[in-house]
């Protein structure tokens, strides 16, 4: 059934983080309805639009441009064109390009719409075994500047923190994390997603950081951690 509306409309739009089958009907029905496709890298794009058979007018709009364009997109859907957003993997705007066109497209008035979707934090929360009630999307931590007043700052939080990182920083966030927080914080990690070489790994912060240091990990990883008090209340 197709819900396409009238008015000019932003899509943000969930691509696949691993498995080309995690795209929905809908994500390729938008992609194929559009006027415009903006990518984060028009190659992988090009990549995804090719599998699903769809020709569109493809653009870039990265960290790298997004201040500069935002605006000139905004325009563009004023002028009545369908525009999607997508990035290289997962939901747009989630540690990825879009906040900045989401907020000047609300400004204008322009109708917004992001599909639901492929999107890494979320199965890797859920497959954790943390708890899911409450939990808190911290994305990256800072790599320098920043970065221990991150952490002092979520030694106190209460909720499942989740923790986008990558391979070659995993084990010094680990011990960072471990100090700071104690050694039998409970955590889990989730390791290339949907893909061939899946795995989610759980443990204490210091069976973790002692496992991945004997085993360097590779891959895409989300770090799950316990809030301080999965520790005294497991349950
Ligand atoms: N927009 C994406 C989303 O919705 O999840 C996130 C993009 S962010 C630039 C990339 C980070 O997401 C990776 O460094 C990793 O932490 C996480 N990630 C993406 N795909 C993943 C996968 N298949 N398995 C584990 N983590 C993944």
């Amino acid at each position: 059934m197709s819900t396409t509306p009238v008015s000019p409309t932003l899509y943000l739009v969930p691509t696949p983080i691993g498995n080309l089958e995690d795209m929905t009907y809908r994500a390729v029905r938008i992609l194929q309805e559009v006027d415009l496709i903006l990518a984060e890298d028009t190659r992988t794009t090009g990549v995804l639009l090719k599998h699903y058979q769809i020709q569109k007018p493809l653009q870039s709009y990265h960290i790298h441009n997004e201040h500069q364009l935002v605006r000139q997109w905004v325009a563009r859907l004023l002028q009545g064109k369908n525009i999607a957003l997508v990035s290289d993997a997962g939901t747009p705007a989630i540690s990825d390009p879009g906040f900045l066109l989401v907020r000047e497209a609300l400004k204008a008035d322009v109708r917004v719409e992001c599909l639901p979707g492929a999107t890494a934090f979320v199965p890797a929360l859920v497959n954790s075994g943390l708890p899911t009630d409450k939990f808190v999307f911290e994305g990256f931590l800072p790599h320098k500047k920043g970065r221990q007043t991150r952490i002092q700052l979520l030694a106190a939080e209460t909720r499942t923190m989740v923790f986008y990182e990558s391979p070659h920083r995993l084990v010094k966030t680990l011990s960072q994390l471990a100090e700071a927080w104690g050694e039998g914080r409970p955590a889990a990690v989730a390791r290339e997603l949907t893909k061939l070489y899946e795995e989610t790994r759980r443990g204490t912060l210091a069976e973790l950081a002692q496992h991945y240091t004997e085993h360097p990990p590779k891959g895409e990883i989300v770090l799950v951690v316990g809030g301080v008090d999965s520790v005294s209340n497991p349950e």
